[in-house]
């Protein structure tokens, strides 16, 4: 028997799924007889155990215990031994822990879709609980492979299901539980059913109309029973045919007909809570929700602050780290290559002003002596308290900088060699006159050399250097603690 519910769907099965398989093919034949049901029925004693369990169970109503499976078969029907097979199956495509909610789902379905076609007079009320048991099919299909993802699903309201599985990139159940079905050679009805169950609007054909109702139906009560929901359901109902009141009393008696699905099928299943019931559920379920909105809100709002700590704190060390870079540790003054560029913007103004610039090379005098005496944490005292005086007697716009070692550099704009003479002359005696402060108690005096040079236009930064610094070699070779200024062939040198 090609394409069975058992070969299509899974290639290792308990016999007891595979008899039933084997009832359902059988049960849906044109011209099946119940003793050849009756016959597949007895060759398992499993499903025999089953079949006298479901028609001895007190949903079925009988006031006679039944022992014998033939009996049993004749007293269930083509229809029923087809429902409790297919009940089989379905159980058999899920494993048996952590699904009850997808037989739940398939349960819901079968009763929904039972109690509808009754209620509206559309076909034979067991077809349809069939039919509503295998809706689901294609969910059930995915269960073994993913059982989580499977139950994430199902947990998910009813009406975005087939959405939820074009998100995750599967294809929809009904497409697939169709699919399915035909492959089980069920009723082109049964199959064109299945796949319009969650069509937007309602089929046309009465067997798509149960199933799309059912679906709505078990829906409600999959929804936590949403208001919206139920009237829906209600109105959907009436445009079934149904009366006001009995489309009110199917959806207030749900609940009992669920719990007979359950026992036909004999399912162990958590009885099916009524609307008001899961309403005030869902109520509680908002209130959770908004709980946990508000902690998500907080704690985004917890994130963006400190967002904004972190930035504000990123932006001060980076002002830190742009001054550090810039900045002479020791001494607190530019460094080298923030005066190199300091200069570089001042030689540019200068020419254009069309004013001048004077440049004065400042190096202690036999510094490395003072380290040698004194100890080096002796010398970074000198070093800083040269700086400091250096700060203390120059202009504002003026530019004292750090340029290596015991060595300083002052750019002095708008100021000529005459005027640059006169800085370096009062500086020199500064320096001279300061009391060196020693981390040992004492105090110490240094001198310090200087040389001075004007600057000859934008391009001239590194030739004003190598002149301030031929001067100051010239003041430390004339004796030290003096200063010297660049001498007029050193300037012409540098204008050729
Ligand atoms: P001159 O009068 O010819 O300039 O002699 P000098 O000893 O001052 O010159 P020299 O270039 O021979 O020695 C400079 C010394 O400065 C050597 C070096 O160890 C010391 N020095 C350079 N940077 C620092 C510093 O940051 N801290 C200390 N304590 N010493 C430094
Ligand atoms: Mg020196
Ligand atoms: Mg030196």
């Amino acid at each position: 028997m090609t394409g069975s519910v058992s070969r299509s769907s899974q290639p290792a099965k308990s016999p007891l799924a595979l008899i039933a398989a084997r009832i359902v093919e059988e049960s849906l034949k044109h011209d099946v007889e119940l003793t050849r049901l009756a016959a597949l029925a007895q060759s398992d004693p499993a499903f025999g155990v089953r079949l006298l369990g479901t028609v001895n169970s007190s949903a079925f109503g009988l006031s006679r215990r039944v022992a014998d499976v033939r009996q049993a078969v004749s007293l269930l029907g083509t229809r029923g031994i087809r429902n409790l097979g297919l009940s089989l199956a379905l159980s058999d495509m899920v494993p048996t822990k952590g699904a009850g909610i997808l037989l739940a789902h398939c349960t819901r379905r079968a009763a929904a879709a039972r109690a509808i076609a009754r209620a509206a007079r559309m076909g034979d009320p067991d077809e349809a609980f069939s039919m509503g048991l295998f809706l689901e099919v294609g969910l059930l299909a995915r269960a073994r492979d993913d059982l989580p993802g499977v139950v994430a699903l199902a947990r998910r309201p009813a009406r975005h299901r087939p959405l939820f599985e074009r998100a995750d990139g599967i294809r929809p159940h009904p497409e697939t539980g169709a699919e399915m079905a035909a492959g089980f050679r069920f009723p082109e009805e049964l199959v064109e059913a299945i796949r319009t169950h969650h069509a937007p609007t309602m089929p046309e054909h009465p067997l798509g109309r149960v199933a799309w109702m059912a679906e709505r139906l078990a829906g409600a009560f999959e929804s936590s029973g949403t208001t919206a929901g139920v009237a829906e359901v209600r109105s959907s109902l009436e445009k079934l045919g149904l009366t006001r009141a009995d489309a009110a009393q199917l959806v207030a008696g749900f609940p009992e007909e669920f719990a007979k699905a359950a026992a036909f099928l004999d399912r162990e299943l958590e009885p099916q809570r009524s609307l008001e019931d899961l309403g005030s559920s869902a109520q509680q379920a908002l209130v959770d929700l908004n709980v946990e909105y508000e902690a998500v809100m907080r704690r985004m709002e917890e994130l963006m602050a400190e967002n904004e700590r972190v930035a504000a704190e990123l932006r001060e060390a980076n002002i830190k780290l742009s001054e550090l870079a810039a900045t002479d540790s020791l001494t607190g003054l530019p460094n080298n290559r923030a005066f190199r560029e300091a200069l570089g913007r001042e030689l540019a103004r200068s020419q254009r002003a069309g004013t001048p610039a004077a440049l004065i090379m400042v190096d202690i005098d036999f510094f490395k002596r003072v380290n040698d005496t004194h100890g080096h944490a002796a010398g970074d005292e000198v070093l800083r308290a040269v700086a400091q005086s250096l700060r203390a007697a120059l202009r504002a716009g003026d530019l004292a900088a750090r340029y290596g070692g015991e060595e300083f550099v002052l750019l002095l704009p708008a100021t000529d060699l005459a005027g640059a003479s006169v800085v370096g002359e009062r500086v020199r005696r500064a320096i001279e006159s300061l009391p060196v402060a020693l981390p040992d108690g004492g105090t110490l005096t240094v001198t310090a050399s200087f040389g001075v040079a004007l600057a000859r236009g934008a391009g001239d930064a590194s030739g004003v250097f190598a002149r301030a610094d031929a001067a100051l070699y010239a003041a430390k070779r004339g004796g030290r603690n003096r200063v010297a200024v660049e001498q007029p062939d050193a300037v012409e040198r540098a204008v050729a």
